[in-house]
């Protein structure tokens, strides 16, 4: 299973999109000890383990006394990028997985999140000396051409996987049903880019696609993200959750660090019997419980994924046999 530890709700950067942890849903600091950790885990003999905030790096100092003390088999990171040049060398080989938020070209990045060379730097640091996956982790809004931004990326030659989530939902819907209609189709050009290039023997590592085809084999029964199945977050006050980002949801509150936790989460119509369900398995537990945006909101994000799986299927013969992710990494397939 993978436990997904908010280090802290606190957060050294200010991207536009990102509100982060309202104040007082949950303690800055860890409010359980490492002893009630390992307690926890000890049920568990293969658990995985990933930072996560707020911005975990935050809490250096206690990042790495879990490392030290507590066994997991893979080690996670899910950071802004900005303090990593601060993570001992020997640390940062501890990870299996680093997730970096990057958005693409310099000035997408920049008005988002202001702090492209900085993050840069850090990352083309780093790839000097660690070999596990270093995934770009963006957020497509409004500014975003997927196309564009992810070929960037990919341009860059210093991360090993580019993953996206689009901004929906959460946010104002304010531009979305115009720039989804634009994604819709950059997201087919860069498919078909995909496709072109494993024609000439490369295959890029663009998540969302090597994740669907994954389902091929293996059709998904649950958000890819396995939030509530396979992955569970743990607040800093020792609550066990489904998913990291909504702590305050009751359906979300799965149990503790003392008492244990239940597994699963109801899946709500209309997913279950979607019949692109085994690709998207309801593409993320908040978008199909809470209808923030109404059916109408509802159906134009599921269309992105309609459209990407299609895509998927009219080459699927072309697709190399891919398996993503080998083991659970937070990224959650589905854009
Ligand atoms: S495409 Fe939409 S309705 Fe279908 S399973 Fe995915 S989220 Fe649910
Ligand atoms: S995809 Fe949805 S359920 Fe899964 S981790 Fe993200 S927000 Fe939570």
């Amino acid at each position: 299973m993978l436990y997904i530890l908010i280090l802290t709700p606190e957060c050294n950067g200010s991207c536009i999109y990102c509100g982060g942890f309202e104040e007082g849903l949950m303690p800055k600091e860890l409010k359980f000890t490492i002893e009630d950790l390992k307690n926890f885990l000890s049920n568990d003999d293969k658990p995985s383990i990933a930072f996560y905030g707020g911005e975990p790096l935050l809490k250096l100092d206690v990042m790495i006394d879990i490392i030290d003390k507590v066994y997991a088999e893979h080690y996670i990171l899910q950071t802004n990028g900005l303090l990593l040049h601060r993570l001992p060398k020997d640390y940062v080989r501890e990870f299996s997985t680093i997730l970096i938020s990057f958005d693409g070209r310099r000035e997408v990045h920049n008005y988002y999140r202001g702090n492209y060379d900085k993050v840069l730097k850090n990352v083309k640091e780093i790839g000097k000396f660690f070999d596990g996956e270093l995934i770009a982790r963006m957020v497509a809004s409004r500014r975003t051409d997927i196309y564009e931004d992810v070929r960037h990326v990919i341009s860059l030659n210093c991360f090993t996987h580019v993953h996206w989530q689009i901004d929906a939902v959460w946010c104002s819907r304010d531009g979305f049903d115009v720039w989804v209609e634009k994604y819709n189709r950059d997201v087919l050009r860069l498919f078909n880019f995909w496709i072109d290039e494993i024609g000439k023997g490369r295959i890029y590592n663009i998540v969302p696609f090597i994740g669907i085809a994954t389902a091929f084999k293996k059709p998904f029964t649950y958000p890819p993200c396995s939030s509530g199945f396979e992955s569970f977050a743990i607040t800093t006050d020792g609550k066990v959750l489904a998913c990291p980002i909504c702590p305050d949801l009751e359906w979300n509150v799965l149990g503790d660090l003392w008492k244990g936790f239940r597994v699963g989460v109801e899946i709500l119509d209309p997913c279950p019997r979607c019949e692109f369900f085994s690709f998207c398995g309801g593409r993320c537990l908040f978008f199909n419980r809470e209808r923030l945006w109404g059916e109408d909101g509802f159906e134009k994000v599921c269309y992105t994924v309609k459209n990407l799986v299609k895509a998927l299927k009219s080459k699927i013969n072309e697709i190399p046999d891919v398996t993503y992710p080998k083991f659970l990494n937070t990224t959650e397939i589905i854009p």
